[in-house]
């Protein structure tokens, strides 16, 4: 028979690297996760750090929340879309679990390792650090602003970055699009 000490120590806690909320390991068996894959091992980061060590590092979220702030995560139709990423890349976090307001008071924290250019994400971090400091153009002079109801306005050149979502996501990026036009329009129709 097992005792109890020994049940208890089948029960992993841990600290998030990054901002250090108590976790517990809880791996999921078979997962087949490509984003936000439960640890098998007392390390990592919680479910909120591992949303944005994900959009930091992907193309092109990552270039519009330099130029934007990430305050442009808490509308819900930008969160509808992320779950859809989620869904698409059989997570095992779960939606609910994510905590945006979290995510975006948390936003400045640093994390240990910096954004790397891949085949799949030519800004690294010097870039990203760039368009924040407002050395780099980013996506250019029409910014996407970063207040909520504001006006958010998609140039053309974003097109090729819709263009690359849609082939991760079906319908994706046409709907990120539809999303950032619509808050634009609405701004601009009040006359
Ligand atoms: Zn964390």
């Amino acid at each position: 028979m097992k005792s109890k000490a020994n049940m208890q120590d089948t029960v992993l806690f841990c600290q998030c690297e990054r901002c250090g909320a108590q976790l517990q390991v809880g791996p999921a068996p078979g997962s087949e996760a490509r984003l936000l894959r439960r640890s098998k091992v007392p390390k990592g980061f919680c479910v909120n750090c591992a949303v944005h060590n994900f959009l930091r590092n992907t193309y092109p979220p990552n270039i519009q929340l330099a130029e934007s702030g990430p305050e442009i995560l808490l509308i819900p139709h930008i969160q509808t879309v992320f779950a859809d990423i989620m869904k698409a890349g059989f997570a095992d976090a779960i939606p609910d679990e994510i905590d945006w307001q979290r995510i975006v008071d948390n936003w400045e924290l640093p994390f240990l390792k910096k954004v790397k250019r891949t085949a799949s994400n030519p800004c690294g971090q010097e870039e990203l650090d760039a368009i924040k400091a407002g050395t780099h153009p980013g996506f250019g002079k029409h910014r996407i602003r970063s207040s909520v109801g504001g006006a958010l306005k998609a140039r053309k050149e974003l097109d090729f970055c819709f263009e690359g979502l849609n082939k991760v996501v079906p319908g994706l990026g046409d709907s990120l699009k539809k999303c950032l036009q619509k808050g634009g329009k609405n701004a601009e129709s009040e006359k």
